[in-house]
């Protein structure tokens, strides 16, 4: 079976999602039999060959345009590219703040950072088409193999469109909305992580992103039932979700 020559991009981001593949480490060896890796930036230090790439993993959001620049390049050259993690598939807790970008740099790089070039971060989707997106604050390390390893036999991988409740009910966890009445936003939010917060006592907090089919309008109404106000019932229901407020009901 010939390698797949993969290379791994980081846009705006806190390099979460590259961290959860790398510490895969008991399934890494039997990765590399599969795949060439052609440029991965916290694994490795090896230039970037500029040839055509079998699979491009990007993660992070969009927020220079030096970075839709890079994007286009890697679309041209990628039979598949796929966005990794809530970065790139909503702009993520990147996009977050309500503070103007040039405000924001110089706060934080002084007037140094006034010369930045820089707007809101916005997910990849706004600028090329997707092959696939893996969801996740960051994705689960499984899941990413998963899409590795389904490319490399030819096969698409299954991502699960489902609710987080789903993967609760499998794994026999107590309700945290009706049994303990925790702001727990499982039912609206795509599984794949195994319930891993719930499964901990820890209410879900939406990081994979809205299920298929989610009734967000039920889920506001349940939360505004626990005490909750519309205000924080927003925040939390956008934290991933790039600050998309129109999504949110009521
Ligand atoms: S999705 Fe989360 S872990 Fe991945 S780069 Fe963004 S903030 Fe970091
Ligand atoms: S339970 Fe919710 S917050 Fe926790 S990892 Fe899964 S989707 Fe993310």
């Amino acid at each position: 079976m010939a390698k797949l020559r993969v290379l791994y991009e980081r846009l705006t981001s806190c390099c979460g999602c590259q961290l959860s593949l790398l510490n895969c480490e008991e399934e890494l060896t039997a990765l590399a039999e599969g795949v060439e890796l052609v440029a991965f930036p916290m694994a490795s230090s090896r230039p970037d060959d500029g040839r055509a790439l079998d699979v491009v993993l990007i993660e992070g959001s969009v927020s220079a345009p030096e970075e839709i620049r890079r994007l286009m390049v890697l679309r041209r050259r990628a039979t598949w590219l796929v966005a990794v993690g809530a970065c790139a598939l909503s702009g993520g807790i990147n996009a977050l703040g309500s503070v103007d970008r040039g405000t924001l740099c110089t706060r934080v790089y002084g007037e140094q950072g006034s010369c930045l070039e820089v707007f809101p971060p916005q997910p990849l989707r706004r600028f090329v088409t997707l092959d696939l997106q893996v969801p996740g604050c960051p994705p689960e390390g499984g899941e990413l193999l998963g899409v590795l390893g389904a490319l490399l036999r030819g096969g698409l991988p299954a991502l699960p469109d489902f609710a987080v409740c789903m993967e609760c009910r499998l794994r026999e966890n107590l309700c945290l909305l009706q049994e303990r009445r925790l702001p727990c936003l499982g039912p609206v939010t795509r599984a794949g992580c195994q319930a891993r917060c719930p499964s901990l006592g820890v209410a879900c907090e939406g990081c994979r992103g809205w299920a298929a089919e989610a009734n967000r309008g039920e889920a506001f109404r349940l939360l505004i039932d626990l005490g909750l106000g519309e205000g924080e019932i927003r925040r939390r229901m956008t934290r991933f979700a790039g600050g998309d407020h129109e999504t949110v009901m009521p």
